[in-house]
């Protein structure tokens, strides 16, 4: 029997462990545990993924939130490696891009345990980003990389990782839309925000380089008040906790509302006219609900959704932000850039064949 861990921590990764551990649970010569650090830790960043989509609890929960980045891999990286040494994995998945990805991926490679890499190879190629740090430093410590699509493949053997443990599985999130999306039909929270179908613009924002900065903030909200129509706020912690610190005023078309269940995000971007984000997940949620994105971001590592007309850059530039919402409409065609739907069974296999750890 195969022991594998999967390391998560904060939103993006519920929603990615998800699948992969649905997918786990097909296999009977496996099991797969699931670390929790803490990264994340409000019932609605957090517990509502874990009821929601079904994730089997987690077997070791840290409390690793709301600390520098520093401290929190170092931490991180202490209390996992213990549990590592306890247990003896035979591997480990990280996912994505945070502190949490990063810390798993160091401690499981200084114990010569195989390292799997979800959505390896993506690059904003802003080194400013602490997420670019992390998705760079996990690619070149792990053992296997799953790669979402064919850019991050290139991008992988760019920088001399051997093409013998890339592979590109397609997108998890792909996977994540279709299973979710399915049977959730559950349009209330419309009407409980009164917004039509098609009526709203749906819009996250969380990145540290908006929400650290008093400019690029204003910017945005100054952005969603030129708009006029309705602006669905799902509004991260962090954002909010901004705004009030820099004495920002949220205009009065903006509909804020605390941060939403995977169930209900899916609802308000399955109906939304247009999607504006600073998130990598939404964006290409927004293509799997063909919708039109805009993001706040002077860059995007989905690349391929910018060139394909089905997102534009607009920064935090608020007459770009206004005119690229007005404007915004889905182009005819919709490329497979994501796979097939399957990334979470591709994944599970390939792991699955690694040889097993001697004991
Ligand atoms: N999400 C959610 N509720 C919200 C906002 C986002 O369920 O109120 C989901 C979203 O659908 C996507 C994931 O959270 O699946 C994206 O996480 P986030 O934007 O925090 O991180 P990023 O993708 O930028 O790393």
């Amino acid at each position: 029997m195969k022991k594998v861990y999967s390391i998560v921590g904060a939103r993006p990764q519920f929603v990615k462990a998800a699948v992969v551990a649905h997918a786990f649970a097909r296999e009977a010569q496996a099991e797969h545990h699931l670390i929790h650090t803490g990264q994340h830790f409000d019932e609605n960043m957090s517990d509502i993924f874990f009821s929601e989509l079904e994730i089997p609890a987690p077997l070791h929960r840290l409390a690793v939130g709301g600390l520098s980045h520093g401290a929190m891999t170092g931490r991180m990286l202490e209390q996992v490696e213990d549990i590592f040494l306890k247990n003896r994995p035979d591997a480990v998945i990280v996912y994505g891009d945070t502190n949490s990805t990063l810390a798993g991926a160091l401690a499981a490679v200084k114990l010569h345990i195989p390292v799997a890499h979800v959505e390896a190879g993506l690059r904003s190629k802003n080194r400013a980003m602490p997420e670019e740090i992390n998705r760079i430093a996990t690619d070149h410590v792990s053992d296997l990389l799953f790669a979402p699509n064919d850019t991050a493949v290139k991008q992988l053997l760019s920088e001399g990782l051997p093409a013998s443990k890339v592979s590109n599985v397609g997108d998890v999130m792909f996977d994540a839309c279709l299973r979710y999306a399915q049977g959730t039909g559950d349009d209330s929270i419309l009407a409980a925000l009164d917004v039509a179908p098609l009526g709203y613009t749906l819009a996250t924002v969380h990145r540290a380089e908006n929400t650290d900065s008093p400019d690029r903030l204003a910017g945005i909200l100054e952005g969603f008040r030129r708009v006029g129509s309705p602006i669905v706020l799902p509004l991260h912690p962090r954002t909010r906790g901004k705004i009030e610190a820099f004495g920002l005023q949220v205009p009065p078309n903006v509909k804020l509302i605390t941060p939403v269940g995977f169930r209900a995000m899916l609802e308000l971007e399955r109906h939304a006219r247009c999607i504006a984000t600073d998130s990598g997940g939404v964006q290409k949620e927004a293509f799997f609900m063909r919708k039109p994105c805009v993001t706040m971001r002077d860059e995007t590592e989905w690349t391929e959704l910018v060139q394909s007309g089905w997102n534009v850059l607009v920064g935090a530039n608020s007459a770009f932000i206004a005119d690229a919402i007005a404007g915004a409409a889905a182009p005819a065609d919709w490329p497979a850039f994501y796979g097939d739907g399957d990334a979470s069974g591709k994944i599970v296999a390939q792991v699955l064949a690694l040889p097993a750890l001697a004991r």
